[in-house]
């Protein structure tokens, strides 16, 4: 077993290889379900990268289950085994740094299972939740809880990943600063434990497992279904950009608009982004939201501030209306003021209307109003506000506008060195010192970062996602793109760089979709969680199969 385990991650700079294996035990092809193993080169290669596209290794055969208990006995044979073999769930496989591929093992292909029809059901009563497969994507949960005009309460940016990829790691976006991560939404959890048991978990049943699973890098069992709260959800969004050249006043609207007194009245959503000069001179002309001219009026910007960086806030209104009068309609004079005499006109011109028409009219000027009382609390630089209104779905779906446009490009399908972190409030001005001013300056990253705050007290501790000690805390996603050779390196580089200046300054960062070579590096990540995660890890994967591409454990025992 250890020969077969011993394989190496391959890690590859411009192109991908495939190394394959020797052989899984026999008798693996004798069970039931070996009719839903592929062991053709094929399916093999298919499964032996992922998004990132730096790490390669290929599995030894892939599971297609129809259902979960085809799973739980793949599992129990494994752990039965005198040669236990990796088994790996793999959602999408949008993982950077190959953390769903099983070298040597099995990895399932969890999205089999959304073939079957009745995988997301929605209990629409005074509580109301979905139970979702953990294999359905994020974009198929929404489509199902819209049917009965409700949603999930956080959504990650993109929607094409799936539910128990990112309830595995926490599932962040900019609802998270008021409802927490997509992990403390969850109420209840099927779990195939690394021994093959299949386990209903909650807060009050099973709970150590629920906590672990949750945040739990795959390491305690499968999720094959998660209930989830939810919320009406709205009609439309009010979109707004509106950018900085101060740093420190970035980061004070940003913490203002997450505080409890903002909140309540306040955006739904808040995320924000770094933009360096030469990405804005040298990058896209326009993109989804920002026209060309847009781009040129913050090009500007950035080049009046001495770093040649400047930060965009971004944040939404839901509301609801009648589809026949959007917000920008009523802004239609004069798009970033609230105008009250062309509302009046407007309200006027309506007279005849309906009087529904009129009540859901209301609705709009009462949102324009909350609008421009943010707005008025706010120091953005005069005149850079952008604003959209957009229906619910196209603001949640957004991110696949711009995945559309990369594929075009042939931007989509290459190598991702992405590096996430959580740095601490306390510290954030010395990290953008250090790192947009400091070890970014002059550089030309292709690609997006995201910065944008998070309450913590909207996490629980008892799940396995590292948050952090401040009461605020930043997430920064350095998401870059190698568009051409030799970026691999030179991106790598730079964000070995970033954390060992993190480690140098103790900025008290922790990475998020975390990736460590060493067992030391995890210890020091898990921090004071750690004995529980080697505990747990005991306890419900005891020859530790499950999703060995974390890299945490050593290869089944
Ligand atoms: P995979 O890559 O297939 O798997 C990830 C890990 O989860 C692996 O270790 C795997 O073994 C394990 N796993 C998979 N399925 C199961 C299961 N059923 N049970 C237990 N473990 C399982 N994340 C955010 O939080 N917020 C964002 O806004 C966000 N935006 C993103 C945008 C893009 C374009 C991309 C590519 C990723 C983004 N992510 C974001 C990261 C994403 O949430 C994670 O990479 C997630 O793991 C991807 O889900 P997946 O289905 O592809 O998981």
């Amino acid at each position: 077993m250890a020969a077969r385990c011993s394989i190496a991650f391959m890690i590859m700079a411009s192109c991908l290889s495939v190394v394959v294996s020797g052989g899984l035990p026999g008798d693996l092809f004798a069970l039931s379900v070996a009719s839903k193993l592929r062991v053709d080169r094929n399916s093999t290669a298919r499964a032996s990268s992922d998004f990132g596209r730096i790490v390669a290794a290929a599995p030894e055969a892939v599971l297609h289950p129809a259902t979960p208990a085809e799973i739980a006995e793949l599992v129990r044979f494994s752990a039965s085994s005198p040669s236990p073999f990796p088994v790996a769930p793999r959602g999408q496989g949008h993982s950077a740094r190959g953390q769903s591929l099983a070298p040597g093992g099995v990895v399932v292909d969890m999205r089999a299972l959304a073939s079957r029809r009745g995988r997301v059901n929605v209990s629409a009563g005074a509580a109301p939740y979905v139970d979702a497969g953990g294999e359905q994507l994020w974009a198929d949960v929404l489509r199902a809880t819209l049917e009965h005009g409700l949603a999930p309460r956080v959504w990650t940016d993109y929607l094409r990943i799936t539910v128990a990829g990112t309830l595995s790691n926490a599932g962040i976006g900019g609802q998270a600063f008021r409802h927490g991560p997509q992990i403390a939404n969850v109420l209840e959890l099927d779990v195939i434990t690394g021994t093959g048991d299949m386990v209903t978990c909650s807060r009050d049943k099973d709970s150590d497992l629920f906590f672990a699973v949750l945040g739990g890098l795959g390491q305690f069992g499968i999720i094959t279904r998660a209930r989830i709260g939810l919320m009406p959800a709205p009609k439309r969004v009010r979109w707004v950009r509106l950018a900085y050249s101060d740093v420190a006043t970035f980061t004070k609207d940003q913490e203002l608009l997450i505080s409890k007194r903002a909140s309540e009245a306040g955006f739904d959503y808040v995320e924000g982004q770094v933009q360096l000069n030469r990405t804005l001179t040298e990058g896209p002309k326009s993109t989804p939201f920002f026209s060309s001219s847009d781009i040129g009026r913050l090009a500007g910007l950035a080049s009046k501030s001495v770093s040649g960086v400047i930060y965009v806030i971004e944040g939404t209104m839901y509301y609801n209306e009648s589809t026949s009068t959007t917000m920008d309609q009523v802004y239609n004079y004069d798009p970033f003021v609230f105008n009250r005499y062309h509302v009046k006109v407007l309200l006027l011109s309506m007279a005849s209307k309906e009087i529904m028409d009129i009540l859901l009219m209301i609705n709009v000027l009462v949102s324009l109003q909350k609008l421009e009382s943010i707005l008025g609390q706010l120091s953005f630089e005069e005149g850079f506000v952008f604003t959209k209104d957009v229906r619910y779905v196209q603001f949640l779906d957004r991110v696949r506008e711009e995945e559309r446009v990369l594929r075009s490009i042939g931007m989509w399908d290459v190598p991702h060195p992405w590096l996430n972190l959580f740095v601490p409030r306390s510290r954030i001005l010395d990290f953008d010192a250090g790192v947009f001013k400091g070890v970014f300056a002059g550089a030309n990253p292709v690609g997006v970062i995201l910065m944008y705050p998070m309450n913590t007290n909207m996490w629980d501790d008892c799940m396995m996602a590292v948050a952090s000690d401040d009461d605020v805390f930043y997430a920064v996603g350095l998401l870059r793109s190698a568009a051409v050779i030799g970026d691999v390196e030179r991106l790598e580089k730079e964000n070995e760089a970033v954390l060992a200046f993190c480690h140098n300054e103790d900025i008290g960062c922790k990475q998020y979709l975390p990736y460590y070579t060493s067992q030391d590096g995890w210890q020091r990540h898990f921090g004071a969680k750690w004995s529980r995660v080697a505990d747990l890890k005991a306890k419900y994967d005891p020859h530790r199969i499950l999703s060995p591409g974390q890299r945490i454990f050593s290869s089944p025992a």
